[in-house]
């Protein structure tokens, strides 16, 4: 009897041993398929949303207004196309993007203006490919800028507009890396009170991505690898001009 009672004991006390060491292995198991679970990614806060600068993209053109005709192209697609290439680069640089029209349809040259301060961008781009009425000889890419905002502009940002000689270098960025991206001839960058880019209240400017009136260039603006060129090097010229901002007025994610 006392034999049984003690054996009884012993099969207790192992037993609960063999739970705990069942429980402490269980645990380290738990613990190391925790630790290799990727972490949760939290959304970004409003406040870092808030830092992330923001690019408004305008396919110039669209809807009754096709812009340019030659060579069996429209211009307002073109210009589509490679809007929605630069919104990709400048996505996967860590900027926000905002396009005036994703589809083809016409808005009013004020209108993708005011978006820039609607949006709060921190640069503007207009897409559009230019035309020579003098002959098919012209080519190359050249991009404008206007010096001077136009009073709405300055209204809009409470006279900020007018302080700022910023859209030159935005012009001279882009050019310069759009221009290397593709090899394309070398226009320059122009001063022009165009009414898109005189009215938005940050920086902005106007890139004419090559003439659709001189055939070999016509057919490279129809080439998807000539398209991604020019958003690719579009897109370096505007990440360049935005980290190249005083500390504060632009957060750029690195890159
Ligand atoms: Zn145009």
């Amino acid at each position: 009897m006392k034999f049984r009672r003690t054996a009884l004991l012993l099969a207790q006390v192992l037993a609960s041993f063999a739970a705990l060491a069942g429980a402490c292995l269980a645990l380290v198991w738990l613990e190391n398929s925790v630790t290799s679970l990727p972490r949760p990614t939290l959304p970004p806060s409003a406040g870092e949303m808030q830092k992330t600068p923001l690019v408004l993209v305008d396919a110039g053109h669209g809807g009754h207004d096709g812009g340019a005709v030659a060579h069996g192209s429209i211009e307002k697609h073109l210009t589509l196309e490679i809007a929605r290439r630069l919104r990709t680069h400048l996505e996967a640089a860590g900027l926000r993007v905002v396009m005036t029209r994703e589809k083809d349809e016409f808005l009013p040259l004020d209108t993708r203006a005011a978006l820039t301060a609607r949006h709060g961008a921190a640069a503007f781009v207009s897409i559009h490919i230019n035309t020579d009425g003098s002959g098919t000889a012209a080519e190359g890419i050249e991009t404008y800028f206007a010096a001077k905002p136009s009073l709405s502009a300055i209204r809009q940002t409470g006279g900020k507009a007018a302080k700022r000689p910023a859209s030159e270098d935005l012009a001279a960025q882009v050019q310069k890396h759009v221009c290397e991206a593709t090899r394309a001839e070398n226009r320059g960058i122009k001063d022009r009170g165009y009414v898109v880019i005189s009215q938005a209240a940050c920086p902005a400017v106007l890139v004419e991505c090559g003439f659709l009136t001189n055939s070999a260039e016509a057919a490279r603006l129809k080439d998807a690898t000539h398209q991604e060129k020019l958003a690719q090097g579009i897109a370096t010229g505007v990440k360049r001009f935005l980290q190249s901002r005083p500390a504060g007025s632009v957060v750029l994610a690195a890159k």
